[in-house]
Order: C-alpha cells, then structure tokens, then sequence
C-alpha cells in the first residue's frame, strides 16, 4: 500500500460511524448472498478483481457460499492483475474459473483490425470487447440460475436503477448485486478493515481497471470512468456485460 493509502485507510477506519455502518451492510450483503446460495443455484460470481469484486469474494469466502467464481481473462490484462487472481486464489483456497476468448475468433479479430485495431473505431473497438469478454461471459453464464456481481448503483448513469435483487434480461438469469447500495467509500473501509487483498494500480492512480491498452491513470478530481477507453465519448463507454432497466449499464469500475 502507498503511503498515502495507507493514511486514507487509517482515516478511514478511525470513523467508527462509518465502519459501523459498513459492519450493518456487510451483514445484509452476506444475508443476500446466501439466500442466492440456497435458493438460485448453481449461482456464479463473475469477478474482475476489482476492489468491489474483492470485497464479494472476501464476503463469499468468509461464509463458505456454494458460489461459483470466475473471471475473464481478455489476454490483454495487466500484469497487477494476473498477480492478483494468484493472491487470491492462494489467499481464500478458491480456484477462480477463467474463461479466455476462443481463439479462432479471436485470430479473426486481430487478422481483421489488426493487433491493436480497438483504437481506430468505436466499431473496432466494441468487437474486441464482444470477442474478449461479451462471447466468452456468455458462456461462463450458460446453465446458471443466477448471476453475482460488485456493481453499485452509485456506479450506474442511471441511479436507481440497481437493486440488490434483480433479473438480466439478457441471460435470462437472476442478478445478485449485494453492493447495490453501497458507496466506494464502503467499499475501501471494508477492504482496509478486513486486509483484503486489491489491485495495486488502485494506488497508482487507476480507480477503474480493465484491460492494459485500454485503461489509464486518473488525474485528482477527475471522473472516475476518464481513464476508461479515453479516447472515446462518455456515450460509447460500454463494453456490453451489464444491462440494467433494458439499458446497458456504464460502470465506472470493470
Ligand atoms: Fe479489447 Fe480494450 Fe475491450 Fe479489452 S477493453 S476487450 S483490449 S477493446
């Protein structure tokens, strides 16, 4: 942790208001994931390693949930990340599920655009997302009832539009977000508080991870989502794996 993490993270955890109030939505959180357990199985949580994600695995660990976990693997992550999912796996005696693109689509993509061919077009660009993530989500999804995921309404463009429990249309499929409701200031108090492991390009400056050429460092006081395909539009930002409402959802976190 960089030394100013570390300072945010004792001022953090020095308001015990807060860290109560996180202690009261962890127990919710973990009430929500368990029902999910029981009730919508087989249930998997697709996590990006994200410090969202990090807290619902701490949380799905700690309570020995019948849950599924997987990740997506683009090929194009950074190394941090890779480093990660290592830590993690050893850390909770989990094995996380990767899904990789399938290669002959994958040599398609890049024989057509070229290896780097997501710069040149919002087109190009949403193709390697729907090789990359979109197709191979799909699968890791098939057969499942329910769907876990970090994302938090305050993430979302269109507030409100996250519950705790709800249903993707697109995968026909039950949708647990147990964070719904919470903000990434909980997020960070839980993490700091319970020693969970996290990405160490978030103190580097990156609150928003996903694939190297495609994710860069924020400036002090710049939205959070700046650093996300930046050379695009705020309306373009989507990669395709949430719909919320009907609407695809911009997170600001993968
Ligand atoms: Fe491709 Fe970038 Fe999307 Fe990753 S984030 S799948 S590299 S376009």
């Amino acid at each position: 942790m960089s030394a100013s993490a570390t300072a945010l993270a004792t001022e953090l955890l020095a308001d015990e208001a807060l860290v109560a109030a996180v202690a009261d939505k962890t127990v919710a959180a973990t009430r929500l994931l368990r029902h999910a357990a029981r009730d919508f199985a087989p249930a998997v949580f697709s996590t990006s390693l994200g410090a969202e994600d990090m807290v619902v695995i701490d949380l799905i660990a700690g309570a020995d949930l019948d849950i599924g976990l997987f990740t997506l693997d683009t090929g194009r992550l950074p190394a941090e990340t890779y480093e990660l999912l290592a830590e993690t796996e050893q850390r909770y005696g989990r094995r996380i599920q990767v899904f990789a693109p399938r290669h002959d689509a994958l040599e398609a993509y890049v024989a057509n655009y070229g290896i780097n061919g997501f710069y040149d077009s919002v087109e190009a660009r949403k193709a390697c997302c729907q090789v990359r993530k979109v197709e191979p989500l799909s699968r890791a999804l098939a057969g499942k009832k329910a769907w876990v995921t970090g994302l938090r309404a305050e993430q979302a463009v269109s507030r409100g539009g996250l519950k705790p429990l709800g249903h993707d249309e697109t995968y026909d499929l039950v949708k647990v977000n147990p964070l719904a409701d919470w903000t990434e200031r909980d997020v960070w108090i839980y993490l700091h508080a319970n020693r969970v492991p996290y990405n160490k390009l978030h103190d580097r400056g990156y609150p928003s991870i996903g694939c190297a050429p495609c994710t860069r460092p924020v400036a002090a006081g710049e939205d959070i989502r700046a650093g996300r395909w930046w050379w695009e539009t705020p309306e373009t930002k989507e990669c395709g794996l949430h719909v919320v409402d009907g609407r695809l959802q911009r997170k600001k976190s993968p």
